[in-house]
């Protein structure tokens, strides 16, 4: 199918995106990598009338580290990330979903914000923001504002951006000797999009792990933690017994929908086999 007419305009900076999106939020669409907005303008999900491109927005472009967090701009793009030492060496969880995401040709347009601003349920990077107590950093027609992940995702493609603004970059808290990560997805074919996955980071303290947190994919309209699961995991020696209870509380925390690859009940299942696997590689020193 072809898209419904739409003009488009390449932003020439941040305000002059913001200008032009503020004509009429409702009817525009922000333009990153393309890579899932213009199949839904393909497939007529989405109409706007005008697209604002800003791949010219070189602020959006860089990677720093500033109080502790590394910033990463919206626009770099998923390959980028995949290939950066700073994203390998401070957001190791970042560096160990990226692959999994679609196949190098998508990830070389694909881009970090395009991926948390679209927020598909099923997807790598908003559940590893999740995971990492990220934050979004956002630019509207009032200013600029810092949002935390817990906060940011509120529902199926629904996150805390308003349809007047531009997500500029994620922060990610940068990984310390004591952090732990996890990471493990079931997906149909290397590159689709995950059945199940789930994300998770902690912090090492002596025999025990703090600040655990498991974020899961797949499992519903938004990544969701499983709150229940982290308690048995946190604060005590990882043992079979730990992780036992781990995967039992998981059944109330959650309940996802049974869709075209799975029923709920194979869901559940995949979710508590790859939560043994997460809570083994959070004992295990960072790569
Ligand atoms: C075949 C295929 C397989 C894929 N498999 C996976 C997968 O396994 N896992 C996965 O996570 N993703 C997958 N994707 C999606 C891919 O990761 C996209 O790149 C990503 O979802 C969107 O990023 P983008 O930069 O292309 O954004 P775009 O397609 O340009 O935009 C997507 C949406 O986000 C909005 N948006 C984009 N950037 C901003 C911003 N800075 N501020 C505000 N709004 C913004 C747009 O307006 C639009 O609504 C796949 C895509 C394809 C085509």
């Amino acid at each position: 199918m072809k898209p419904a007419p739409f003009a488009y305009t390449r932003a020439r900076s941040l305000d002059h995106a913001i200008e032009l999106i503020s004509k009429d939020p409702e009817s525009t669409k922000v333009l990153a990598g393309g890579q899932s907005l213009i199949a839904t303008l393909n497939m007529r999900l989405s109409a706007p009338t005008l697209l604002v491109d800003i791949n010219g927005l070189t602020a959006l472009k860089e990677i720093s580290q500033t109080d502790g967090y590394l910033e990463v701009g919206a626009l770099i793009r998923q390959r980028e990330a995949e290939r950066s030492p700073d994203i390998a060496r401070y957001a190791p969880l970042f560096a160990r979903a990226l692959p999994h995401i679609a196949h190098p040709a998508i990830r070389n347009r694909g881009t970090i914000g395009g991926s948390i601003a679209y927020a598909d349920p099923a997807a790598e990077l908003p559940a590893c923001l999740l995971a990492l107590d990220g934050e979004a950093e956002i630019a509207g027609p009032a200013g600029r504002r810092t949002i935390k992940a817990d906060g940011f995702f509120k529902g199926l493609f629904e996150t805390a951006l308003t349809a007047s603004d531009v997500l500029t970059a994620i922060r990610l808290p940068i990984a310390t000797p004591d952090s732990r990560i996890g990471f493990a997805e079931l997906a149909r074919r290397h590159g689709d999009y995950a059945v199940v996955g789930v994300a998770a980071s902690a912090r090492k303290d002596g025999y025990v792990l703090r600040d655990v947190r498991l974020a899961f994919f797949g499992v519903g309209t938004m990544p969701t933690r499983a709150r229940k699961a982290e308690a048995e995991i946190a604060g005590r020696a990882i043992d079979q017994d730990r992780i036992d209870a781990a995967t039992a509380a998981l059944a109330h925390d959650l309940d996802p929908a049974s869709d075209v690859h799975a029923s709920s009940a194979a869901k559940k299942h995949l979710a508590a086999v790859l939560l043994k696997r997460v809570a083994l590689q959070l004992v295990e020193p960072m790569p």
